[in-house]
């Protein structure tokens, strides 16, 4: 590990979050990070961290404070759901009902509520993960979600295209911020839990704010590059 690494984790963490509205809550996106990055950024205030893949995240927390707020902030595997249920505060990638509906049942196991973010399939590249706009709202429409006790929705989830087209990226952040606003009027309207708006990475988080996010997940601008040669 590169000392210089975790020295600037504090003072990169404080610039952006300086530059952040105050509406906009950050997620340090931790993965493939040590835990001593994260006690870093922890050591700095940060409370609220990512990761993409349980195994690596229930090890995190396990030798982590118990005040860290965890958010699951990748493509959610249905078997892998109960290895985080006890502990997860947020899973954002909720990209299918039944995906939802194995959150619910999970969480119930351990008398939790897990807050979820619905997946919006909002980049032109085909390889993103995620609910197409009419589908999520035909999910929606059909009601059955309200049954589901031990989860509460609290807004959407994009990932714009991997491009330097900025009109691009704007314009598909606008479009998921359109969804949110759509699917907030016709189902969650007085629900004050669907609130979030989760957009934006270390390359285009201004650009998802600019658009209208409420919530950034930025890993690199904070911790530095990632190394997956070791993963
Ligand atoms: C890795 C990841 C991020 C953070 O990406 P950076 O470019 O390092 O800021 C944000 N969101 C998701 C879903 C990710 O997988």
């Amino acid at each position: 590990m590169d000392t210089n690494d975790i020295n600037g984790i504090a003072q990169r963490l404080l610039e952006i979050r300086e530059s952040l509205p105050d509406n906009v809550t950050l997620v340090a996106v931790s993965k493939t990070h040590p835990a001593e990055f994260i006690q870093a950024a922890y050591n700095a205030g940060q409370r609220v961290f990512g990761e993409n893949k349980v195994q690596e995240m229930a090890a995190k927390y396990e030798v982590l404070p118990k005040d860290i707020e965890w958010h699951f902030i990748g493509h959610v595997q249905r078997n892998k759901i109960r290895q985080m249920a006890s502990f997860v505060s947020t899973i954002q990638g909720i990209d299918s009902f039944a995906a939802l509906e194995e959150t619910n049942r999970q969480a119930e196991r351990f008398g939790r509520t897990i807050t979820c973010l619905l997946q919006i399939h909002i980049a032109t590249e085909e390889s993103k993960f995620g609910f197409f706009p009419q589908e999520c709202s035909d999910m929606l429409a059909e009601g059955k979600w309200r049954t589901l006790s031990h989860v509460r929705i609290g807004g959407v989830m994009g990932m714009a295209s991997n491009t330097d087209n900025n009109g691009q990226v704007l314009s598909e952040f606008t479009n998921l911020v359109e969804f949110f606003q759509f699917a907030k009027e016709h189902f969650f309207s007085g629900d004050p839990d669907f609130r979030t708006i989760s957009a934006g990475m270390s390359g285009d988080y201004r650009a998802a704010i600019q658009a209208g996010s409420n919530m950034v997940r930025v890993g690199t601008g904070i911790f530095g590059a990632r190394d997956y040669t070791t993963h």
